[in-house]
């Protein structure tokens, strides 16, 4: 098998990576670049966006621009696939913003053609294995997978926590659907604070609900599309007592999952009481309107409105009378001005005086570390990250890390072929094989990446198995195979 990260190795956003097994092509993600960050703009890969597609298919881990943004580049005839619930909702979204600009509404149509996988129910691509499962993300209906052929799999992570809702289920979910694996491609994108433990979303639910009790106006903008953040601030705007606002699209974004998405749907965490429904916002020649009874309410009760700048809900929230308490709740890098992706409007909707309570969609690394422990790798190929060489230096003690370059990747064989190589690492006494190769190219391939140990000297060998007994074909200093290599 061949797994090869098109794009992603040295940045968090439009990763690509390629399984390839016997002809047969998958692809995970394809959306679009972050602003700010390195661009390499529209990519030209072999079997995905030009080529023989016959034998390809594109895996969408969840909704996130950046991980399914650009699929209306793909070609029409490319099989595409993704979750339900989470197809559901991009489709909401797109028909959203279709007016706003053309390419929703492209979005739109591609999405129509996008077939849907079922969490825990295996499928195949050619001879390779596809598990999807459910993870913790701030985009709800997000996957991992799980690759495999016979005698070799990999875990592909996608985007996910530990620190949410629906997480505490993920050690159960990897021991039963997932098992161990000899490769996992990680996403890693907090790398960047090594020792910071995540804010759980439940204890930041606690923290509004405080500030709700304390505060009697309260407006909130928040991503429409994170969902669990959503149905945390209903709840805590219910035991606050306040009345929760949202808009009509919103409420329909949040029915996608109330009530119907067939794991968690059931759960009393997407669930709107009888007795505290949500107040919809209704709309008079194209606005936001309120009558003087609903005002005195809000005056009376208190709220909590869901807002998202746009001159609309500028000027409703400037004519509800009283104090206001505003919050953002999404990464404050839109509203600073250092950041490629500030955001003006948003900034300026805010104000001063604003509260930043949010907490990560991303794993912090000691998680990670215990999610790697159930998963037991051979090796770990960290994506979706501006800084790999951090992340092998945080992990290398335990799990030989492959730092690739974009375009680049390994090829591994089954370990049930036969005469096959496999190139170890060894550092004091601890030894690692990294796999089994068919070519001892590829052996030495993988080596060149490898970060194993990187204050200490680490060796490697490449052994033959060949009937039963082992030769060893080299052998010798990592870090010197690695200065030939560069
Ligand atoms: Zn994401």
């Amino acid at each position: 098998m061949k797994i090869k990260i098109h794009r992603g190795t040295h940045q968090i956003g439009g990763c690509v990576t390629e399984y390839e097994y016997n002809g047969w092509h998958l692809f995970v993600d394809y959306g679009e670049e972050l602003p700010g960050g390195p661009k390499s703009g529209d990519l030209l890969v072999e079997g995905l966006t030009h080529g023989d597609i016959s034998k390809s298919a594109l895996l969408i881990t969840h909704y996130h621009g950046d991980h399914i943004g650009c699929i209306t580049k793909l070609p029409k005839e490319l099989p595409i696939y993704m979750g339900k619930v989470g197809r559901d909702i991009q489709m909401e979204l797109s028909d959203h913003l279709k007016l706003v600009d053309g390419v929703h509404q492209e979005m739109l149509d591609r999405l129509q053609t996008v077939k849907t996988f079922e969490p825990g129910k295996p499928f195949h691509w050619g001879d390779m294995e596809i598990m999807p499962v459910t993870v913790d993300h701030s985009a709800f209906d997000a996957y991992a997978f799980k690759i495999g052929i016979e005698g070799l799999s990999v875990f592909h992570t996608g985007d996910f926590r530990t620190h949410g809702f629906r997480s505490s289920k993920l050690p159960d979910v990897i021991k039963k659907f997932i098992g161990e694996v000899d490769y996992v491609v990680c996403e890693a994108t907090n790398v960047a604070r090594p020792d910071a433990a995540n804010l759980p979303e439940h204890d930041l639910q606690m923290e509004y609900q405080e500030l709700f009790t304390k505060n009697k106006g309260n407006v909130v903008y928040v991503s429409s599309t994170n969902i669990d953040r959503l149905f945390g601030l209903y709840h805590a705007a219910r035991y606050a007592g306040r009345l929760f606002i949202i808009d009509e699209y919103q409420k329909r974004m949040m029915d996608k999952v109330a009530a119907r998405d067939s794991i968690w749907g059931k759960s009393k965490l997407y669930k709107f009481k009888d007795v505290f429904k949500p107040i919809e916002l209704s709309v008079k020649n194209g606005e936001f309107w309120m009558t003087d009874k609903f005002k005195g309410l809000l005056e009376d009760k208190g709220y909590v409105l869901i807002a998202r700048s746009n001159p609309r809900f500028d000027k409703f929230i400037a004519n509800i009378p009283g104090d206001k308490q505003m919050y953002l709740s999404m990464w404050n890098g839109y509203v600073d001005k250092s950041k490629a992706a500030y955001n003006e409007k948003l900034a300026k909707s805010l104000g001063e005086g604003f509260l930043y309570k949010h907490t990560s969609g991303h794993c912090d690394m000691n998680s990670l570390r215990e999610v790697f422990r159930l998963l037991h790798p051979k090796a770990i190929i960290p994506i979706h990250t501006d800084n790999p060489e951090s992340f092998a230096k945080l992990f290398s003690d335990e799990w030989p890390i492959v730092v690739l370059s974009d375009g680049e990747g390994i090829s591994p064989v089954s370990s049930r072929i036969a005469d096959s190589l496999y190139p170890m690492v060894i550092c004091g006494r601890t030894k690692r094989c990294l796999g089994y190769f068919k070519r001892k190219e590829d052996a030495l391939s993988i080596l060149s990446h490898i970060v194993f140990h990187p204050d200490k000297q680490a060796k490697y060998e490449i052994w033959d198995e060949e009937d039963f007994s082992s030769k060893k074909l080299a052998s010798g200093l990592l870090s010197e195979l690695q200065k030939k290599s560069e």
